[in-house]
């Protein structure tokens, strides 16, 4: 589904170019008379991983909370793999979601569904993912999977096992018994192992070790809950070294040759910080801010960064983390336009099902990915679906902001839809919820920024709103307004 949004949205993309007319054909309403220049539409921030990008769904439905987080590559040929499996997967969870018998009681407990990955860079081409998919249904209904894909990007293809290991050696008998002695060497797993199920996930058959993810230095592979041992033992993870396991590699597996290419990657190249010339807020005039969920993106969130700075207005935007590691140059162009960055987490999940350590690493992860790029944390939070308890509040540390002005254009994805969601709603002091990973919500900016400043409205970051009128803001607070 989400190969056929994306090969739809280049085909737009082209059809725009070459006739440069826009889409105002297939709406009715107020049209929009300036549309972004053909060369903004284009415009494509870079990503930390060259040749993918990632990809990311929200729904926020009365009855379950979805986020789906995972790459796309610019090579085609490779997105068939990952993004049936998370449309099957997901497909499994909206079955179960279309039966719910109480639907009055779900909706104060809404069923979850998330799907999340790490990204690991072994070469220039090889890169490893290691998928965790959580739901939630209910009830102690609460399910943790993995899955694991490693990618050669320049050959286009996924590798399997024994494209790793020399198929002339017994690979297979030897990681049978690595992995085995692995397992049992750890002592935090020493209480929980089974050993009639570990003889079988072991057995020296090619099937039993397709789970693994490489990295610069190792083989790694990866057990879920009961498939080792008790389930108190979680997800498990056995670790081989590159280097033990050197006489059974194919030639290009060989950890001297990983490390070689590891050299010969490009640094970083440091970017000047553009010199921010602040506005100052008029406290005569309406107000309003724009907030943006979700991203940074790499095509939509510069074109609402581009709306933004023609109508010299301010916004904030709530970052997940996963998305920041991705675009780091995005997120330095929002804070030297003057913008505000807040919190959203890593990944999207509903933080209120977690446990403190669950939630803390949500946070503390997206922060540090925010400081790294920044050189300063998010001094604001939005918990992932307006959700939240006293535990997440307070974890968070800093004041947590909420919306008087619900777009809904996650769910209606269509521009004149959106815009109708906010003119009519909006009010002096108001805070309006956006997501900068729509198309739609793009083009919607340039109608809504337009429309407010015609009304006299100043388009101000959410502190600045906030702390208009001189008000101190706490961190323990909720804020949905001025
Ligand atoms: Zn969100």
């Amino acid at each position: 589904m989400n190969v056929k949004k994306a090969g739809w949205f280049l085909i737009l993309s082209c059809f725009l170019m070459l006739v440069g007319c826009g889409k105002q054909g297939e709406k009715s309403g107020p049209s929009i008379t300036e549309k972004p220049t053909d060369q903004e539409l284009m415009e494509v921030a870079e990503s930390t991983y060259e040749g993918i990008h990632i990809l990311t769904e929200v729904e926020d439905e009365k009855l379950y909370h979805l986020a789906l987080s995972y790459p796309i590559f610019d090579k085609e040929n490779l997105n068939q793999e990952i993004t049936s499996f998370v449309d099957e997967r997901k497909e499994e969870f909206l079955e179960i979601v279309a039966d719910i018998p109480n639907p009055e009681f779900v909706e104060q407990h809404p069923y979850m569904f998330n799907v999340q990955f790490t990204i690991e860079q072994v070469s220039d081409s090889i890169y490893s993912f290691l998928f965790t998919i959580g739901t939630y249904t209910g009830g102690a209904n609460a399910m943790e999977q993995t899955k694991t894909y490693v990618v050669d990007i320049d050959n286009g293809k996924y590798l399997q096992i024994d494209d790793v290991f020399d198929v002339n050696t017994d690979y297979l008998y030897f990681l049978s018994k690595e992995i085995k002695s692995r397992l049992y060497e750890q002592e935090e797993y020493h209480d929980f192992l089974f050993e009639d199920m570990i003889d079988e996930e072991t057995a020296p058959v090619k099937e039993n070790f397709e789970k693994f993810i490489l990295t610069k230095d190792s083989i790694q592979f990866v057990y879920d809950k009961y498939e080792v041992g008790a389930g108190a033992l979680g997800i498990a993870k056995v670790t081989i070294p590159l280097q033990d396991a050197a006489a059974y590699l194919n030639e290009q597996f060989q950890p001297e040759l990983i490390n070689e290419m590891e050299e010969n990657e490009k640094e970083v190249e440091q970017k000047e910080e553009a010199e921010q010339t602040p506005i100052q807020p008029d406290p005569n005039k309406k107000q309003v801010a724009l907030t943006f969920d979700d991203g940074p993106h790499q095509k939509y969130t510069v074109q609402i960064l581009n709306t933004l700075q023609k109508y010299d207005a301010r916004a904030t935007f709530f970052v997940l983390g996963s998305r920041v590691e991705f675009y780091p140059d995005v997120l330095k162009r929002i804070k030297e336009e003057g913008h505000e960055i807040g919190n959203h987490s890593w990944n999207h999940p509903d933080l209120t099902i977690f446990e403190s350590e669950q939630v803390q690493n949500e946070l503390r992860s997206t922060s540090d990915a925010v400081a790294s790029v920044l050189g300063e944390a998010p001094t604001l939070f939005r918990p992932p679906y307006g959700s939240y308890n006293e535990l997440v509040k307070e974890l968070s540390g800093v004041p947590t902001i909420l919306w008087s002005v619900d777009s809904l254009d996650w769910k209606y994805r269509h521009v004149d839809t959106v815009v109708q969601e906010v003119l009519p709603n909006v009010h002096d002091g108001a805070i309006i919820l956006l997501h900068d990973i729509h198309e739609t919500t793009a083009d919607a900016v340039e109608v809504i920024v337009r429309e407010l400043k015609e009304q006299g409205y100043e388009m101000v970051t959410v502190s600045e709103l906030l702390q208009g009128n001189g008000l101190e803001l706490q961190s323990n607070e909720v804020y949905y307004s001025r």
